[in-house]
């Protein structure tokens, strides 16, 4: 990390440039976490239409601090390339030959020398007239391994394991589809799968998305080492659809509840969500009657049907208990799960139950509850899902459903402090955008 080098040379630095580079080092750190903002005007190909999604995301390297006129040290950084022998690369450090074979005769150095990769960085510091002093090899799997002289010898010292979250920001635009534009941006599975669910009650990705929207995303990768391990959490979202801008930003109020809501503090979760499946078509409506497939006569269809694969999840439409799960008559497999204010879901035809679906126990919105069936009366794989309101069924698509309960005032000025300068990234990531699509 760029500090950890910016440490290195206060450290060797006489008062004067001991000042500069605190000073530095407090404009570093007043960069909000990253210093992405500032690689917005390196945006590079904002010409063409038909570039595939726009990473906008640069890390940014530390300023050079090694010009100080006066200074007893000098800092020198080297990059492996591919091709390069450590050998190669150390010595446009202008090391001398005689010291890299020393450095070479060092074992940790010896081992590293078979393993170390095409990008990772070796920073020198020499004395004026070139003699090493310290020099520090970014490894792959491994903390940096730092090795300092000691009189004619070199000796490394071994640290332990660097962890640290970062901020990432990524832009993109859809050609075919999201998963194929989040990919081309770079963007782990599961930031998208955070962004498709956290607009999944005002966007269908299914039936809505357009060629060409836009979206961008700011979310943590949990790093050890300088190396990615792990995506962490979305922290904000837009989705550019058909021109219309849906925004998401991360709040974590007081209790530690993280929900995602607009810049302006209304919720995102809805009451109820759209569809217990992810993807599916609907392939009966809701009907005063029909003719039933199996029963050959002509009777009320209390619900909507999705066609789906045997095994399709099942997600919770809302928070619930539930009620009941079993066997029940033509239902064959059957959910019912009680909402507030006396409503009720229905889930029928089920091959499976999720584990621990039993009455009484507590389901989020969201959560999987069963699996995709065709037991009961039922012609074929799908998911019969019913609305009840006071034990009376309603349209699922059609009827009126009960929305979250919005931020009162003392959690709305918390909501805007902690959100505001994710909202305006939000702001100037979509510039960047724009420019792309003029
Ligand atoms: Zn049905």
């Amino acid at each position: 990390m760029p500090l950890t080098k910016l440490r290195i040379l206060t450290d060797r630095m006489t008062g004067a440039e001991r000042r500069f580079s605190l000073r530095t080092l407090v404009a570093l750190s007043s960069l909000p976490l990253f210093g992405v903002v500032a690689a917005f005007g390196l945006a590079p190909d904002t010409s063409t239409l038909d570039i595939t999604p726009e990473t906008i995301t640069e890390a940014i390297a530390l300023p050079a601090l090694a010009s100080a006129s006066n200074a007893a040290t000098f800092e020198r950084e080297s990059v492996m390339q591919s091709g390069d022998t450590l050998a190669s690369a150390l010595s446009r450090l202008k090391i001398d030959d005689l010291e890299i074979q020393r450095l070479l005769a060092t074992d940790a150095v010896r081992q590293l020398a078979s393993s170390v990769r095409a990008g990772k960085r070796i920073q020198a510091t020499t004395t004026q007239d070139g003699q090493l002093l310290t020099i520090r090899f970014e490894r792959s799997d491994a903390p940096a391994l730092m090795v300092r002289r000691q009189g004619e010898a070199f000796v490394a010292e071994e640290s332990s394991d660097l962890v640290e979250t970062r901020v990432v920001m990524r832009s993109g635009r859809v050609l075919s589809s999201l998963y194929g534009a989040t990919d081309s941006a770079g963007i782990p599975d599961k930031i998208a799968d955070q962004m498709a669910e956290t607009f999944s009650t005002s966007l269908d990705f299914r039936n809505e998305l357009r060629r060409g929207d836009t979206f961008s995303v700011i979310y943590t990768v949990n790093y050890r080492n300088g190396e990615p391990i792990t995506a962490g959490k979305l922290l904000a979202a837009e989705f550019v659809n058909a021109g219309k801008p849906h925004r998401a930003v991360l709040f974590r109020d007081p209790f530690g509840r993280e929900d995602y809501y607009t810049p302006e503090g209304e919720s995102l979760k809805k009451g109820f969500l759209r569809s217990p499946l992810e993807f599916s078509r609907i392939t009966s409506g809701f009907t005063s009657s029909r003719l039933h497939p199996l029963l050959g006569f002509y009777r009320a269809h209390t619900g909507v049907d999705f066609g789906a694969p045997t095994g399709t999840r099942v997600k919770a439409t809302g928070d619930a208990t539930v009620a009941f799960a079993g066997r029940k008559g033509g239902y064959g497999n059957l959910v019912i799960l009680r909402h507030q204010n006396g409503y009720e879901t229905y889930y029928a035809h089920l091959s499976a139950f999720a584990p621990g679906v039993r009455p009484g126990r507590s389901i989020s919105q969201g959560e999987v509850i069963a699996y995709v069936g065709t037991t009961g009366a039922s012609t074929g794989p799908h998911l019969h899902y019913e609305v009840r309101i006071a034990g009376t069924p309603y349209n699922p698509l059609s009827v009126k459903l009960p929305g979250s309960a919005p931020l009162d005032a003392a959690q709305r000025a918390r909501f805007l402090q902690q959100t505001a300068s994710w909202s305006e990234k939000l702001v100037q990531l979509r510039g960047t955008n724009l420019a792309a699509l003029d």
